[in-house]
């Protein structure tokens, strides 16, 4: 499947110089959606994990998908304020300023196989500071699976040994 003839660019969104990458026209597509779906799955089918972690808010069209076809259950990683039980909270800088990102204390119990899901890895940031939360769970995290990795930001240098796999790759702006 040539996923990048199906997802959309937008330049200049949501300010000059960025160039937007826009999956919903893959989400419209049901082939396609199936295909990358399994395809993010692949190298876990055999041994599946036991949480997968989707980051807010794209990471969780894909993640929960993918955490119905292996059958494992699914967590979402959210922007604050928005979880109603007792959370873990880690904040992260951003280009101006820090954000943070929540998970529910309960989602996730020690010792559990953990994979992260996210529909685009740039800087890396965002995962990253869901790898610094789910230290607090002393779970295992088995990997880390994009629809799209922007190579230019090496984003995949933050994520140490674990193993990080996308399905397309933009190599410039
Ligand atoms: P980062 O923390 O830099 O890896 O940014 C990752 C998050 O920002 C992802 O969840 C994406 O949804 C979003 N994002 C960053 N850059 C882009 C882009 N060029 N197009 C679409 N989404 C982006």
């Amino acid at each position: 499947m040539d996923y990048k003839q199906i997802i959309r660019q937008v330049p200049g969104f949501p300010k000059p110089g960025i160039n937007f990458i826009d999956v919903t026209t893959l989400l419209t597509n049901p082939q396609a959606m199936a295909s990358a779906v399994k395809d993010l799955i692949a190298p876990y089918k055999a041994s599946p994990p036991d949480r997968i972690v989707g980051i807010e808010a794209r990471g969780f069209i894909f993640g929960a998908a993918c955490a119905l076809e292996l059958g494992c259950g699914f967590v979402p990683a959210r922007k604050p304020g928005k979880l109603p039980a007792a959370t873990y909270t880690e904040s992260y800088e951003l280009e101006y300023g820090t954000d943070s990102i929540e998970m529910h204390q309960d989602a996730i119990a020690p010792g559990n196989k953990v994979l992260i899901v996210d529909d685009l890895i740039a800087t890396g940031g965002t995962v990253e500071a869901v790898l610094k939360l789910l230290k607090k769970f002393d779970c295992e995290v088995v990997g880390i699976a994009g629809l799209v990795e922007l190579t230019f930001l090496n984003g995949r240098a933050k994520f140490g040994d674990i193993p990080f796999h996308a399905l397309v790759t933009y190599d410039s702006e």
